[in-house]
């Protein structure tokens, strides 16, 4: 079945909002067995919406339209609608009794204007909006069915997966269309996507319901998962068994699926072990606090982050000593370990984790070349410092040592406390 999107606002066309609806629609359609053929954009303005409303009924079976259900003058939709059906707005009585209580709870008057939310275009379907004030309504228009969401988010999402999924479902049921799809990204880190691809390769023959597809987001390469069946029972069924080969392929590399973010790992490990972290960060300039501090609840295991940039600092804040830095630099094995050691003693954590290193474009030197890392992990059973070397440009050298030096702590801490 054909099934198209049409997202109106101005803002979608001013650089002012980014249309983030449609990409989670299609990320949920295609779980649906579905995908979506094309995506139309137009701003507020009536002749653009009902030409759009026009051409899209003529050649989809299902259109999700959103935005423009509010009360602004901007807000045209259901009137749009209206005149393509070639019927009148009519007020729905269920959307004003809901309307009414909500505005009650609040203690708020309705206006003029929030009397425009409750009117949808006559003979449509309506389903009342759990999050907000404008109902979707569902409209028949030539051989496609439209949907009509509000563009909020958050309103958007719960209506589309409560009654617009379900209701696309039923209608590909109808076609005798009933294909399901599970999807899971799995997760690796410094694992090049030739290596990814190579490791895997083997499972494409063994699982022909499942494709395999490759992401990158340099130093993590995904592997997306995403399985057919008949049923989204047996969509899941496949995918485990896709899931089950892929990851011991995937070995240590592998550090988390769909959501999860390597600090988030890195967090709910220290988390469940009760331990915790400070860092004292060079050349990462407070990156790896930041990646850590991303996520809600950082505060119950990251104590904090020593940014000591300067050599000065080194000394003052995480007590490397004068004579290691003159000896053998600030980039050297000895002042991370130092660095690591002094960010734990001063913090009283149980993990400290140091970066110093040389980001370029200047600073390297035979010895030393740029990208050259060293990064320390202060612990319950003493101090260590790996060495690294990294190819790339600034960012890409601080990203990696940021990712380093979180990784290593993520299969450091792997499983419950000693
Ligand atoms: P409202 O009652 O807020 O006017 P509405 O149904 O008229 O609801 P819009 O005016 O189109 O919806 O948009 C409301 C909010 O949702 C705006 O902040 C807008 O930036 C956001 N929004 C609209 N469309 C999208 C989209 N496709 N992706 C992400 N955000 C969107
Ligand atoms: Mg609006």
């Amino acid at each position: 079945m054909r099934i198209e999107a049409l997202c109106t606002g101005d803002e979608l066309l001013t650089g002012v909002t980014t249309d983030t609806n449609s990409t989670w629609f299609q990320q949920r359609l295609l779980e649906h067995g579905e995908q979506i053929a094309r995506t139309t954009v137009v701003g507020d303005v009536r002749e653009e919406i009902l030409e759009a409303l026009r051409t899209l009924s003529g050649r989809a079976d299902a259109v999700l339209v959103s935005g423009g259900l509010g009360p602004t003058a901007d807000d045209l939709t259901a009137e749009v609608a209206a005149q393509a059906a070639g019927v009148p707005l009519v007020i729905h009585e269920g959307a004003l009794a809901a309307l009414r209580e909500r505005f009650a709870k609040r203690g708020l008057a309705i206006t003029e204007n929030n009397m425009k939310q409750v009117m949808v275009p006559a003979g449509s379907e309506v389903v009342l909006n759990p999050a907000g004030s404008a109902p979707m309504f569902i409209l028949r228009l030539g051989k496609a069915v439209l949907f009509f969401v509000p563009g909020v988010p958050r309103e958007y999402r719960a209506l589309v997966e409560t009654a617009v999924l379900p209701r696309i479902d039923a209608l590909r049921a109808e076609r005798g269309e009933t294909g399901f799809r599970a999807l899971r990204l799995l997760k690796t880190v410094f694992l090049p996507e030739s290596h990814l691809d190579a490791r895997v390769r083997p499972l494409l023959a063994l699982h022909p319901r499942v494709t395999f597809g490759f992401r990158t987001h340099f130093p993590e390469n995904h592997l997306k998962l995403m399985a057919e069946g008949r049923s989204p029972e047996e969509a899941r069924e496949v995918l485990e068994a896709a899931d089950a080969a892929a990851r011991p392929l995937l070995g240590d590399h592998l550090f988390g699926v769909d959501d999860e973010t390597m600090a988030g790992v890195v967090g709910r490990q220290l988390l469940s072990r009760r331990e915790t972290l400070a860092l004292a960060e060079s050349c990462t300039g407070g990156r790896i606090g930041d990646m850590l501090t991303d996520v809600p609840g950082a505060s119950a295991y990251f104590l904090g982050s020593a940014v000591a940039y300067a050599n000065d600092l080194k000394e003052r804040w995480v007590s490397v000593a004068h004579t290691t830095l003159v000896e053998n630099g600030a980039v050297s094995q000895m002042v991370a370990g130092e660095m690591a050691r002094g960010a734990r003693r001063s913090a009283e954590s149980t993990w400290a984790l140091s970066v110093t290193g040389i980001a370029g474009p200047d600073g390297g030197t035979p010895e030393k070349p740029v990208g050259t890392v060293f990064i320390g992990l202060d612990g319950p059973d003493g101090t260590e410092v790996h060495a690294h070397r990294f190819h790339g440009d600034r960012e890409w050298v601080r990203s990696a040592s940021a990712y380093a030096a979180l990784d290593w702590l993520r299969l450091r801490t792997r499983g419950s406390a000693s």
